[in-house]
């Protein structure tokens, strides 16, 4: 790899103050249809973080370098390794650097990145989402203490793609998968309808919308409606149908309803 590109990795780490690692890829498997799970070598503690934040690869490394950024679903310490969960459900370098990266291989990696962490004062936390955000939402749901509940409602685009989480007894824990059944990313009736079918708890909650740009603002607008506070909502875009990322790892913001 071109020793400009691992300089450039360093730079931006140096710029957002965190990590740059070279990790190796120990195992590449696909757990669903949709999901194909990478298990990275390196700095793994501190390339992950804590629940809720991610990391940013640099895939197509010799055509087009690129990052991509993905949530830490979980880290060995022991192992120093980190497991990442990717959707490979659509064509983008980084969906086919997961379909093949080859054990032993290796890759850029700048963590931990995210600013969206458990919020420790909720009673309940939900969860809405997509496959993609399965990772953020386990990891995240994994460090509520108990006694606490976590509601997930996810579409999904396989049956197969409904994988699930061990998590500690005592904590109340809800899932709503729901079947895409061949509906394009952006329309956001499923999760409608999946939300539609849970009852807000009359304690304090805490929202976490992670998944496609405008879905998850029509989700946001749903639960506002339904009296939930603003500031007990976090929404993080992961994609946006019809654009690829931008060099940020990020779908773009323009031209937002
Ligand atoms: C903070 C953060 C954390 C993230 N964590 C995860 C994670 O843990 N797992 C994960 O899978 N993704 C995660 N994402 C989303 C992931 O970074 C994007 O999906 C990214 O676009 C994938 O890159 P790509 O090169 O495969 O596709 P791109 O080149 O970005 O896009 C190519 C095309 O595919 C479409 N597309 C991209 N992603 C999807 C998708 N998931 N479903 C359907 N269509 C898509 C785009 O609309 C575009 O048309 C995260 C994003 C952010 C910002």
């Amino acid at each position: 790899m071109p020793s400009a590109l691992h300089q450039s990795s360093r730079d931006l780490a140096e710029r957002l103050d965190v990590l740059a690692g070279r990790c190796r890829v120990v195992s590449r498997t696909d757990l669903s249809p949709s999901l194909t799970e990478i298990i990275l070598m390196g700095d793994a503690v501190a390339l992950a973080g804590v629940p809720g934040n991610d990391v940013m690869l640099l895939v197509d490394e010799d055509a087009s370098p690129t990052r991509r950024r993905f949530s830490v679903r979980e880290v060995d310490p022991e192992a120093d390794t980190l497991t990442l969960w990717i959707a490979t459900n659509h064509e983008g370098p980084a969906a086919r650097w997961a379909r093949s990266a080859p054990e032993g291989s290796e890759i850029d990696v700048v963590g931990p990145r995210g600013k969206i962490p458990l919020d420790e004062s909720a009673d309940w936390h939900l969860f809405v989402g997509d496959v993609s955000s399965l990772a953020a939402f386990y990891r995240l749901a994994q460090s509520i203490e108990v006694p606490g509940r976590a509601v997930f409602i996810v579409e999904l685009d396989h049956p197969d793609d409904a994988l699930t989480a061990p998590f500690d007894e005592g904590l109340g824990v809800t899932g709503i998968f729901v079947d895409r059944g061949g509906r394009a990313h952006n329309d956001p009736s499923g999760l409608l309808g999946g939300l539609a079918a849970f009852a807000l708890p009359p304690d304090e909650g805490h929202a976490y919308l992670f998944g496609e740009f405008s879905v998850m603002r029509v989700i946001r607008t749903a639960l506002v409606d339904r009296g939930l506070d603003k500031a007990r909502i976090s929404l993080k875009a992961f994609y946006r149908v019809g654009e690829a990322n931008g060099a940020n790892g990020e779908p773009s913001k323009e031209n937002a309803a």
